[in-house]
């Protein structure tokens, strides 16, 4: 029944959002979820170390690992020092970042929603100029923590304009948890209507325990490229303790017995996310790492 393309955003959204881990464990994880057969990985963020103490030694730890063949590994940036870091390092596939939210993107750089998407036309340019792709991720596009409900025709006119500079795809966070599949079909479903060529990315957090529906809902909607998180890594940055990104082996357990291809090892995915709890030195959430696949009978 086809198959999925699934990005593993542990070794930078996860950590991102998790106590600092030194280079060498960063590292480890990198090179682990390389061999589960996964073909994208975000591998790194660059941005002001002072802004996010977790990613200070992102050139370190991108210079130490291992660039597995047929992998494509993307870092993300919040401005266009952090796009000339990543061009530096090496990177083609760059991910910039911007809030459907006006208040959310205010509390996160200071700016308007617009102001931001002027600087992301000047990054587009830049990336492009240097043989890169640019990704734009539209956060809260289901939900925003101070303001609410976001309109899925704001976020697809956001859309529109992004890809009129020449975005190569766009992404969808759901930032806080807030999204349920009918707000995932209103906002692909206007999203596709009005960009049926576009690629989609979605991103989902399971705050609420909405993320495995939601998944389901975009795939029902032609959606095949979704972005998880090894264990679950990264908690919600906004309800301490709560759950953040979707786990990656919840998702491939879940489309593997629905017939669909993910190139990912199961098994092997499954000791990555014990490597990962490890690592962290937290229990995560993921219950397909706590349960074993239900392929996993017990004994006796
Ligand atoms: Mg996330």
């Amino acid at each position: 029944m086809g198959s999925v393309s699934i990005r593993e955003v542990g070794p930078r959204d996860g950590l991102q959002n998790e106590d600092p881990v030194p280079v060498e464990a960063k590292v480890r994880l990198l090179d682990a979820l390389g061999r589960t057969g996964v073909r994208r990985i975000e591998a790194v963020s660059f941005v002001h170390p002072r802004a996010i103490p977790q990613m200070a030694d992102a050139d370190e730890v991108w210079d130490a690992a291992d660039k597995v063949d047929g992998v494509r590994y993307s870092a993300l940036v919040p401005n266009s020092r952090g796009a000339q870091r990543a061009l530096a390092a090496g990177f083609t596939e760059v991910e910039v970042v911007v809030s459907a939210s006006d208040t959310h993107n205010r509390r996160n750089v200071n700016r308007s929603t617009e102001e931001s998407l002027d600087d992301i036309a000047g990054m587009i340019g830049e990336l492009h100029r240097h043989g890169a792709t640019a990704e734009v991720i539209i956060s809260t596009s289901f939900g925003c923590p101070y303001e609410g409900d976001v309109d899925p025709v704001r976020v697809a006119g956001i859309v529109d304009r992004v890809v009129a500079d020449g975005a190569d795809r766009v992404s969808f966070g759901d930032t806080t948890g807030m999204a349920t599949p009918r707000r995932v079909r209103e906002v692909v479903s206007l999203v596709r209507d009005r960009q049926p060529e576009l690629p989609l990315l979605l991103h989902f957090h399971d705050t609420r325990g909405t993320a495995l529906a939601n998944i389901l809902t975009a795939l029902e909607l032609g959606v095949t490229e979704f972005d998880a998180s090894v264990g679950g890594l990264g908690g919600c940055p906004y309800a301490p303790g709560a759950t953040g990104n979707v786990a990656t082996e919840e998702v491939v357990h879940m489309l593997h017995d629905m017939g669909i291809d993910t190139g990912i090892d199961l098994d092997t995915l499954i000791e990555v996310a014990a490597l990962a709890q490890e690592i962290v030195g937290r229990e995560l959430p993921s219950g397909v790492l706590r349960a074993g696949p239900r392929t996993r009978l017990v004994a006796g």
